[in-house]
Parts: C-alpha cells; sequence; structure tokens
C-alpha cells in the first residue's frame, strides 16, 4: 500500500508500505475520508508530540472496515456495531485499559495510550488498523465529509464540558482555527453567549456563522467585551492556539473566579502567570485533552445539523497531496478545515 510516511522533523512522502495486518480485536480499515488536524502539523513541521519515527501520519478519519482481526467474535453483536462493509469514525487514541487512568474511566489521560500517527500508523494511507472498539458505525445517509468532524467536534464538546458552564453562562473562546470555531459551535448549541478572539478577519466570519455573538482581533477583545452589554466579563475562557501570548491573555483577563481552560499545543507555549493574580482572582485553570465519552453525542449533533458545519470546509486535496495539505495549515492563517480525500489520488 501506499502511505505518506514522516521520517524526521518536517520531513516525509508518499511510500509504499506492506499491507497492514489487523491484529487481535482490530478492524483492517480503507480510509474514505481524512481530516488534517493542527495536531498533524505542530508533529510533522515542528516534531510535536515526539512521534515514534518512522510514522505514518494522520488521526482524523471516516474509513470503511475492510477486514476484522482474529479473536474479537465482533460480528456477533447488535446492529450498530461495525462490521465489514460498514463506514465508521475512528476515535483515534487507543488507551491501554489497564493503568490508574484508565481504569478510573479517564482514557483520554492514559499515559500508556497509543495514538495514530504519533505512536500507531495513522490515515494519510491506503489502509490502516484500529482496534474494533474505538471505531464508531456511521448512519447510511451521512456523507464522509461531515461525518469526518464527528472526531474534532467531540474534542470540542471535551473542552466545553471540562469549562463547568451551563446555559445562559457566558463564554470566551480564544483562537479561531478549526478547533477554536467547532468549540464555538458547541457553546452555542449549548446555550452559553460566547465571544471568539481571532486575528484574522476571514476566520471571525467563520465564528460569527457558528453562533459567536462577539468576534473580535486580540487587540480589540477588552474593548469589544467592554462594549458587548454582557454584564458579566467571561465565566470561562477556553484557549485553542498553543500559543504563549493567548494564555498570557488568557490570564490576563479571566475575572474573578472564572475558570480557563487550556487546550492548544505548541512547542513554544508557556504558562507565565503572577501566582498572586492566580491567587487573588480564585482562577481555576485545567487543561483538556481530546476527549472521553463525547463521540456518541457528536455524531448525534452533526447528524442533526449536517449543514452547521459545512462552511467550515475551504480545502479539499488527494490524499497524496498531505505533506503541501500540512504546509498550508501551518502558512496560511485565514483557513479553515482541510480535507483529504482517499477515494479520488
Ligand atoms: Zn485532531
Ligand atoms: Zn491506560
Amino acid at each position: 500500500m501506499r502511505a505518506f510516511q514522516m521520517t524526521g522533523v518536517g520531513s516525509g512522502g508518499v511510500v509504499d508500505l506492506p499491507d497492514p495486518e489487523p491484529g487481535r480485536g482490530e478492524f483492517l480499515l480503507r480510509p474514505i475520508v481524512s481530516g488534517v488536524c493542527s495536531t498533524d502539523v505542530h508533529i510533522y513541521l515542528e516534531g510535536v508530540s515526539e512521534p515514534a519515527l518512522p510514522i505514518v501520519l494522520g488521526h482524523e478519519s471516516v474509513a470503511e472496515v475492510i477486514a476484522v482481526g482474529p479473536g474479537s467474535r465482533w460480528n456477533a453483536y447488535g446492529a450498530s456495531v461495525p462490521r465489514v462493509g460498514d463506514r465508521v469514525v475512528v476515535e483515534p487514541l487507543f488507551p491501554c485499559r489497564t493503568c490508574t487512568s484508565c481504569v478510573r474511566g479517564l482514557p483520554n489521560v492514559c499515559l500508556e495510550s497509543r495514538h495514530m500517527g504519533i505512536t500507531w500508523n495513522g490515515c494519510f494511507a491506503d489502509l490502516f488498523t484500529a482496534p474494533a472498539w474505538r471505531t464508531t458505525k456511521l448512519p447510511d445517509d451521512l456523507v464522509a465529509e461531515e461525518a469526518i468532524f464527528i472526531e474534532p467536534l467531540a474534542c470540542a464538546l471535551h473542552f466545553v464540558r471540562l469549562s463547568g458552564l451551563t446555559a445562559g453562562q457566558h463564554l470566551l473562546v480564544l483562537g479561531g482555527g478549526p478547533a477554536g470555531l467547532l468549540t464555538v459551535l458547541v457553546g452555542t448549541l449549548a446555550g452559553l453567549a460566547v465571544a471568539l478572539s481571532e486575528p484574522q478577519p476571514a476566520r471571525r466570519e467563520l465564528g460569527e456563522a457558528m453562533g459567536a455573538q462577539i468576534v473580535a482581533s486580540p487587540e480589540q477583545l477588552e474593548n469589544a467585551l467592554a462594549e458587548s452589554g454582557w454584564i458579566t466579563g467571561p465565566d470561562a475562557i477556553i484557549e485553542v492556539t498553543g500559543v504563549s501570548s493567548a494564555v498570557a491573555q488568557a490570564l490576563d483577563i479571566a475575572p474573578p473566579a472564572s475558570t480557563v481552560v487550556l487546550t492548544g499545543i505548541g512547542l513554544e507555549a508557556r504558562l507565565v502567570a503572577n501566582t498572586i493574580d492566580v491567587v487573588v482572582r480564585e482562577l481555576t485553570i485545567r487543561g483538556a485533552a481530546a476527549s472521553r465519552d463525547q463521540f456518541a453525542r457528536s455524531l448525534e449533533l452533526i447528524a442533526g445539523d449536517p449543514e452547521a458545519i459545512s462552511p467550515l470546509v475551504t480545502h479539499r486535496l488527494p490524499w497524496t497531496q498531505a505533506d503541501s495539505a500540512m504546509r498550508t495549515v501551518q502558512a496560511d492563517r485565514t483557513i479553515g478545515k482541510v480535507l483529504l480525500d482517499h477515494t479520488n489520488g
């Protein structure tokens, strides 16, 4: 099979590899659509997350089940369980299922987990494997280009859940890339009043389409909030950039007793705060990693209103152009979601 293999920071290409064999309890999958995530870009072009080189990149996948590995007796279960020929979406983090985090029901913070495109060969390829229990069968009428958002939307659902907010409260999202925009959408659907801070006008427009009441550049943000008519400041701030300046701004403007959720991944990002500021305002600072238990809800939301997310797709490329797709995501801060097509190329 062909696969986009990373061999070093910023170096990689499409190579021929032996077809992968599904292990015990695993599926062999043929990708239909892959999503390019900022995480892929940080891994490939910056070496974030210390990938196990050489590694096939890609972790956002809608794929068809081609074969079932031995020993799973998987097809004995109900109609909602995927089987050969079904289309599935893959939850790309594969927890160990035995460590303390896993036993506590926190598989997304399993430190022994494998992750597609980091420590497990990913989906920028003709074929890949994944544990069957990490796949979710798609309804027949949900198109692959919409279903590809189930994974990133699940992450946004997790970020908003960890903010602790309930309907009627105020959320500020810092960063209007695809993950930040999906966070705006989830906040809006949860009944929150949402503001978005984002330097690029094109992305601020997408933020409005996702339901943000207030959109502003980072420089104009404090004025925009002051003039907004919000009686209180944000009850929570979700930072989706992985950039030090955004983290610093979040801690700087967080009102007393608010929560700051950090989700961005950046090698250079540092949490620099005067602890007195955190203490006297009783801030809660917490991280949020990927998602847990959110795939069913995410699928339901997307199947219920697939058009809500379609404005986010700005680029479609054959998957064999993964290199230029990732370089575009890194260089062009105005774009939305980049999808890779496996049915052509
Ligand atoms: Zn991702
Ligand atoms: Zn574990």
